[in-house]
């Protein structure tokens, strides 16, 4: 048995078996990365589809994934990787890519417009010291990092991989502890608390996906936008906001996707404090 600290959940991990998150396993009475190196999706997406509006626009990004998650979102896109049946399949499967043989990679896709590797689809957190050990080739070779999080890791590592972080786009889901502990299955002041920190270290951008009947009012959208108003990334600029709009996806089929007005509208909403609002999925 081993205890791991990764993120919130702190799960007691018995000898062979998996966390929570289905990426980490105990041996040997030590908790190791099962995911470690082991790829599931790799693209060479516009920075924008991070979502980042304001790190490098117009750039690709060497776009990396492997599976697990440690939240369970009903309505996840990536379920075939996160923490479905396919999910569980997908690990079976995965290749191995090792840290160099990806910062390799990612140089030689440069001249398509490549300006370094960006750790996202699955929750890359659950599987930190791949994305520590990669971001560290690819600083060494002028590349940028980025990293597309759900927020809910532990600060010690957050601390351990801000140094070796660009810029982050973290989900801010929504802003009552309802939603994160009900829904989501997370903890909305431990997220707060990680997007505080990561402003420390790196660009950030955080992104907020209007699920119907959940957080979709404007109440909820003004004190989120309020309480973001009040950070900054190391440029002194304000955050960059992200409202996307839902689809009935995986588990969560009983509601039709956000209307694009109330999208429209949420973001106006949002604008009254922040300087830079953007829409998605419309
Ligand atoms: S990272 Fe995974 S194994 Fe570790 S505490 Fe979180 S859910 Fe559990």
């Amino acid at each position: 048995m081993a205890e791991c600290g990764v993120c919130f959940r702190h799960c007691t991990i018995r000898e062979g078996s998996l966390g929570f998150c289905g990426a980490r396993t105990a041996k040997d009475g030590r908790v190791e990365p099962y995911n470690y190196g082991r790829i599931t999706s790799l693209a060479l997406d516009p920075i924008e589809k991070k979502p980042l509006a304001r790190f490098f626009p117009g750039s690709m990004i060497l776009s990396v994934g492997s599976f697990g998650c440690n939240l369970r979102c009903p309505f996840c896109q990536n379920y075939g990787i996160s923490w479905s049946d396919e999910a569980k399949r997908q690990a079976e499967t995965a290749e191995t890519v090792s840290p160099r043989e990806l910062a390799e990679l990612a140089e030689r896709t440069r001249f398509r417009g490549n300006i370094g590797i960006a750790f996202t689809y699955n929750e890359p957190l659950v599987g930190y010291e791949f994305v520590r050990d990669t971001a560290a080739l690819a600083k060494e070779r002028g590349l940028k990092t980025v990293l597309v999080t759900n927020g809910t890791a532990d600060q010690t590592v957050l601390e351990e991989l801000g140094p070796l972080i660009d810029a982050m786009n973290i989900d801010l889901k929504g802003f009552t502890d309802r939603y994160y502990k009900d829904v989501l299955g997370g903890d909305r002041t431990q997220v707060m608390r990680f997007i505080e920190t990561a402003a420390e270290y790196a660009h950030i951008e955080l992104t907020t996906l209007i699920v119907p009947g959940e957080n979709d009012s404007e109440e909820e959208m003004r004190e989120l936008s309020r309480w973001v108003a009040a950070l900054r990334n190391p440029d002194g600029e304000s955050v960059p906001l992200h409202i996307s709009r839902f689809f009935p996806r995986f588990r969560m089929t009983d509601r039709g996707a956000t209307p694009v007005r109330t999208v429209y509208r949420l973001a106006e909403v949002a604008r009254e404090n922040l300087a830079y609002v953007y829409t998605g999925n419309c």
